[in-house]
């Protein structure tokens, strides 16, 4: 079987496999077992139709019922899990191991304090992050602070370009193609043309937008 052939025919199982993992609902299948799925489809041939039976251990949750391949994931399911700082309960599938106020001081410890007249002074059109992630303008803040709403600190802002990604249109229409039967490969002139159109579009239209600057703490 040709090397394309049999990618072709990994991932088409491998999609039906986690199709039927899908089911179950969140199952986690983790990248050693689909490494081993595409190792024993060798006798998974086109031309002879054979196709060897394969069998995956799960691992099933008492409580939840939710089944895993990964015994470890599977153990830690419904185990209750605590902060790392404050050692409080976190909630059922919390992602992070500290809780949300442990992590706001570990992040605010981190960052470098700057005073507001200091900030205001260098960034006077500038934009700031709030405590709950909202981007909102220094004038919004002054207003809402004379307004009489309560702020401690704030995080500062960067500044970021929206911008067309050329390597992941690249990739997408690559991946497109791949699941065809009768695919032919782009040109690098076709490839090298989106590549060229990307990068004027991005040169021309600069779209800025903010993001929150968690290395800087601006103490109101
Ligand atoms: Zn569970
Ligand atoms: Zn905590």
């Amino acid at each position: 079987m040709e090397q394309i052939e049999k990618e072709k025919e990994a991932s088409r199982l491998i999609k039906l496999i986690r199709g039927k993992f899908g089911e179950y609902g969140d199952v986690e299948m983790p990248l050693n077992q689909i490494k081993i799925i595409s190792d024993m489809l060798e006798p998974y041939c086109y031309g002879g139709g054979l196709i060897k039976m394969i069998e995956i251990t799960c691992y099933k949750c008492e409580k939840c019922s939710k089944i895993y391949t990964d015994k470890e994931f599977a153990k830690k399911c419904c185990t209750p899990k605590y902060c790392e700082y404050c050692k409080c309960e976190l909630p059922h599938k919390y992602y992070y191991t500290a809780c949300d106020s442990c992590r706001e001081k570990c992040k605010y410890e981190r960052a470098e304090k700057i005073d507001f007249k200091d900030y205001i002074k260098n960034n006077p059109n500038g934009w700031i992050t709030t405590k709950c992630g909202h981007i909102i303008s220094v004038d919004e803040l002054i207003d809402r602070i004379e307004d009489g709403e309560a702020f401690d600190y704030v995080y500062g802002t960067n500044v970021q370009y929206i911008e067309i990604n050329y390597d992941q249109i690249i990739t997408q229409l690559q991946e497109e193609v791949m699941f065809e039967d009768d695919f032919e490969i782009f040109s690098n002139e076709q490839l090298n043309e989106i590549c060229e159109f990307a990068s004027n579009w991005n040169a021309k239209n600069r779209f800025k937008y903010y993001e929150e600057d968690r290395k800087v703490a601006i103490i109101i």
